[in-house]
């Protein structure tokens, strides 16, 4: 199989499909509760690609390179039977490892049915431990019990388990520590990300990053560590390890430290927009190729193909020469991070 790269060789790796655009939260980095009220119009079902045009999409892109897919919404959990897309997901010729990244409220029902499927991983967002903190954090949606739950019962599981925390400043940088001595030894790895300025609804500031080096300096405190190889080249995560072997923890630094020279990851929102940087402002509509009765696989695969190879996005490299940082960005939610 060649690997289809894009303007800069970034060879295409990774798709990460959004299956859901609302959520049971409303985290003010990503969803604020004063935007997302009750009369929000998010997308119909209808208007939601459907699992077996989510199945022919990824089938296409593993024929271009993907080996690895990541379920992300949204809150991916609210999509009915999202097991049943996993196994066909799994029977796709070429796809090594599917992962899931949620809020982990619902997760613990669905569990059994997503292992039986073939999950491979699963990523839960957890910004803080203390109670009240996390419940202001996700603007009064539910407290923390659910989510710990989930998170035990998955690291009781076959599932890889990462903890991600997004750390910004005068917020939740009290949570590093506790978070950190929460997982020693439970078999999770937990990474801390920068708040990054996906969108424009969150009020992005460079103010509020807590950069890399400043949650080091605070694991240091405390917790001897030492930095880790990557698991292979183009790894997200800059990766450590307490010295006492109990926690590896990682960093995802696209502000402070951007990873774009890497980048091989495309996005593909519930309504079928691709995607080919997180920083995008605008998506490619696979919609009318996916309803075109004439569009064979052949013919859909070389329009996502020409679509990879004109891509030259390299968003956080750049950001801070950017002047028109504030315009219009496609939202997390959407495209789910
Ligand atoms: N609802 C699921 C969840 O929260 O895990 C999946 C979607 S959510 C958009 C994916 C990840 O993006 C979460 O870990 C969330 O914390 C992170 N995220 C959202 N907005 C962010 C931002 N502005 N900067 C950094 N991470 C962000
Ligand atoms: Fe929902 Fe995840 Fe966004 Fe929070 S970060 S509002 S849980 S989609
Ligand atoms: Fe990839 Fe865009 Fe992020 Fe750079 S800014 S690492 S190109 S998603």
């Amino acid at each position: 199989m060649t690997r289809i790269k894009d303007r800069f060789d970034r060879p295409i790796q990774d798709l990460r499909i959004s299956v859901m655009d609302t959520c049971n939260y409303r985290c003010a980095y990503c969803m604020p509760e004063d935007k997302f009220d009750d009369d929000y119009q998010f997308l119909r079902p209808d208007q939601r690609l459907s699992f077996s045009q989510i199945t022919r999409l990824a089938t296409q892109f593993a024929a271009m390179g993907v080996s690895k897919l990541r379920l992300t919404g949204g809150e991916p959990l609210l999509r009915k039977k999202l097991h049943t897309l996993v196994t066909e997901l799994k029977n796709i010729d070429g796809i090594q490892d599917i992962a899931i990244t949620t809020n982990g409220v619902l997760l613990e029902k669905q569990l059994p049915n997503l292992i039986d499927a073939g999950l491979n991983r699963v990523t839960i967002s957890l910004d803080a431990l203390d109670d009240t903190l996390f419940q202001r954090l996700n603007g009064h949606k539910g407290s923390i019990k659910p989510v710990l739950k989930a998170i035990d019962a998955a690291i009781n599981s076959s599932l890889q388990v990462k903890i991600n925390c997004v750390v910004q400043k005068n917020c939740n940088e009290s949570q590093i520590l506790p978070i950190i001595e929460h997982f020693r030894d439970s078999g999770a790895i937990v990474r801390f990300i920068e708040f990054m300025d996906v969108g424009n609804i969150n009020d992005w500031h460079s103010d509020a990053v807590v950069t890399g080096q400043d949650i080091l300096n605070i694991i240091d405190t405390k917790h001897p560590f030492s930095a880790v190889t990557p698991n292979y080249h183009g790894e997200v995560a800059k990766r450590y390890q307490l010295d006492d072997a109990s926690l590896e923890f990682g960093l995802i630094t696209s502000v402070s430290q951007p990873f774009c020279g890497d980048c091989g990851r495309a996005r593909l929102s519930a309504d079928g927009q691709l995607y080919t940087c997180l920083f995008a402002n605008q998506g490619h509509n696979l919609k009318p190729l996916l309803n075109d009765p004439h569009m064979n696989d052949h013919e859909l695969t070389s329009q996502l193909t020409n679509i990879w190879q004109q891509r030259s996005d390299r968003y956080s490299e750049q950001r801070h020469k950017l002047t028109d940082r504030k315009k219009s960005k496609i939202e997390m939610y959407v495209i789910g991070g």
